[in-house]
């Protein structure tokens, strides 16, 4: 069952340790398959488990019930500098209750639509949906150009404040989100296109 779930769940590098069920949700507890951590002070790896703390995480729907993830984000100790750390986990940005894969694919949502009616749709709010873009502007993606037919550019508006938006740059033959500009680079790039006439 939990190697089931582990397939069904497909992120990789985390496996389903528990599940609960209800009608419109499914609660994952998961944690992370490595059994080290790298310490960020000294770069040493570590594989002395100092606690176990869990957090609430949202995730991509399955078959239109919630994904609530209960993650393990593992505490460490150093043995060189002998101070506590705790782990990084790729799929979720620190302090964040959303997986990267989940602001991706609501971000999508957004270039097609907008923040308030993806929000509807999504039983979010809009500033949720307005914190997963920013997370996803933040993310640096590569774009290979020598694939890109016809670049389309579009625009996010942000719920707060007036004149703040997210650059969108779209693959329009694939339908594919090649990149985001955030609100301050794109400041920067409007007073240089307005400086250079
Ligand atoms: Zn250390």
């Amino acid at each position: 069952m939990k190697r089931l779930m582990t397939q069904l769940l497909n992120l990789p590098g985390v496996i389903v340790e528990n599940s609960l069920e209800t009608e419109s949700t499914i609660i994952l507890s998961v944690r992370a398959t490595n059994k080290t951590a790298v310490c960020p002070r000294c770069g040493q790896k570590s594989h002395r488990l100092h606690h176990n703390k869990r957090h609430l995480v949202k995730d991509l729907p399955i078959s239109n019930r919630a994904v609530i993830l209960s993650v393990n984000r593992r505490q460490f100790k150093c043995e060189f500098c002998r101070k506590p750390f705790s782990e990084i986990l790729d799929f979720v940005e620190h302090k964040k209750s959303f997986t990267k894969r989940l602001a991706l694919n609501i971000t999508e949502q957004v270039i097609q639509s907008d923040i308030s009616n993806v929000a509807k749709n999504n039983t979010l709010t809009p500033e949720q949906v307005e914190s997963m873009v920013k997370v996803v502007a933040e993310s640096v993606i590569n774009v290979d150009v020598r694939e890109l037919r016809r670049l389309g550019i579009d625009e996010i508006s942000l719920v707060k404040g007036q004149g703040k938006f997210i650059v969108v740059l779209v693959d329009l033959e694939t339908h594919k989100l090649l990149g985001l500009v955030s609100e301050k680079k794109t400041v920067i790039y409007r007073k240089l296109s307005s400086k250079m006439g």
